[in-house]
């Protein structure tokens, strides 16, 4: 790349080409396989893939659907969640998360973050619970888990099963132990962005009891079982074999795509200290239990300047995101539920203040001192400002 095309050369917040171009004559012969073999469903390539992905959430069992959003629909709909019953789910999160607790009638009960890590504060779930409660979802969010000692023994005292949404964090882990394996079903989704993604759709549900494997494998495929013979009203949910087939190629490299990930979190937070910008933003908080892969890399910049960052750094194509920008307690849909600007502090202020930087495992490090340096521009172009 020449010198003159530094300026016009956009950073974009992620790539998923680089990856993928990599492994492209593995893929397609992976994919060629399937297309001749004809089993475009319960290929064997999905078969491989839940053994796999046991392995890596260190969970006996392991049961492939279409997607995230579905894994958490039957993990609720295995777990019985009816009309009425309230289920507690973070406000600051994904809107699959709360979603998937709504279409079967049930109530999200929507409850704070912890301000330092973003997940689901566990007094915030304790003074939640009710007698109409009947589960929690914590979720790994950006790549982070929750803190899951604590969240599961809220969870014993009263009885109530834990599903993670573990979208964002296949390879995570909390005090040793995999996301995934800490709850009674952990939910993963191979959407192109996260850190294991597919070419389309994907997710999988893992947990530890054979029972509970059977019953949502059956209610993933009509609750169907023998053929034309159905115990349960399930849904059609099944990973395609064409993706599974990918995903086999892919999932070889995730340790490496985790640790890359983990190198450009750990460079930023020396770049960012070393030109003096942690004055005025705040880096993300990495608990030290939690072994973090970096789904997403948010700082928090305060003084209501995140918004006036996002546009700056849009102009000089640095790519950037703002995930969440409306918590889900606050959006239209949920409105009959009652929830108010005030209710959830802290996620509401994480909404006003945080903006994403690419983390993906490619990012080069001349892309990454250019992110870098537009957000030192804008501070020094913004303390300008205020001393004219
Ligand atoms: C991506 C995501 C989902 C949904 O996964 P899909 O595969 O896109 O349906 C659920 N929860 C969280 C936290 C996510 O990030």
């Amino acid at each position: 790349m020449s010198k003159d095309n530094i300026n016009k050369t956009a950073v974009p917040l992620l790539d998923v080409n680089r990856g993928n171009r990599l492994l492209r004559d593995e893929i397609l012969q992976s994919i060629a396989e399937v297309v001749d073999s004809g089993r475009f469903l319960h290929g064997p390539q999905v078969g491989e893939l839940e053994c796999t992905v046991a392995g890596i959430c260190e969970t006996p069992h392991a049961i492939a659907c279409a997607s995230g959003s579905d894994a958490l629909l039957l993990a609720l709909m295995a777990l019985d969640i009816q009309q009425g019953d309230e289920v507690i789910v973070p406000s600051f999160t994904f809107f699959a998360t709360a979603s998937a607790v709504s279409r079967l009638g049930a109530i999200p009960v929507f409850v704070d973050i912890d301000p330092l890590t973003y997940n689901m504060s566990p007094e915030a779930v304790e003074a939640n619970v009710t007698s109409r409660t009947k589960a929690l979802i914590p979720v790994h969010l950006f790549g982070q888990c929750a803190a899951m000692d604590q969240l599961n023994a809220i969870a014993q005292k009263h009885n109530l099963p834990v599903i993670e949404d573990a979208a964002q964090a296949i390879g995570a882990a909390y005090l040793g132990k995999p996301a995934g394996a800490w709850g009674d079903i952990g939910c993963l989704s191979f959407y192109p962005t996260k850190n294991l993604g597919g070419m389309g759709d994907g997710g999988m549900m893992v947990c530890h009891d054979a029972d509970m494997a059977a019953k949502l494998r059956l209610l993933a495929s009509h609750g169907m079982q023998p053929r034309y013979h159905h115990k349960l009203v399930g849904i059609n949910s099944r990973l395609d074999t064409i993706q599974a087939a990918v995903l086999n190629v892919k999932i070889a490299h995730l340790q490496e795509y985790s640790d890359a990930r983990q190198k450009n979190a750990n460079r930023y937070a020396e770049l960012f200290q070393a030109e003096g910008l942690t004055r005025w933003i705040e880096l993300p908080h990495h608990a030290p239990e939690a072994l973090h892969v970096w789904n997403q890399y948010g700082i928090r910049v305060p003084d209501g300047l995140r918004d006036a960052m996002r546009k700056h750094l849009s102009e000089m194509n640095i790519g950037n995101e703002v995930y969440y920008p409306v918590p889900l307690h606050l959006q239209e849909c949920f409105r009959d539920l009652g929830y108010f600007d005030g209710c959830l502090p802290h996620t509401e202020a994480a909404s006003r203040e945080i903006l994403h930087l690419p983390i993906y495992p490619e990012l080069s490090e001349h892309e990454q001192d250019m992110v870098v340096a537009g957000i030192k521009r804008f501070y020094a172009s913004a303390t300008l400002r205020r001393a004219a």
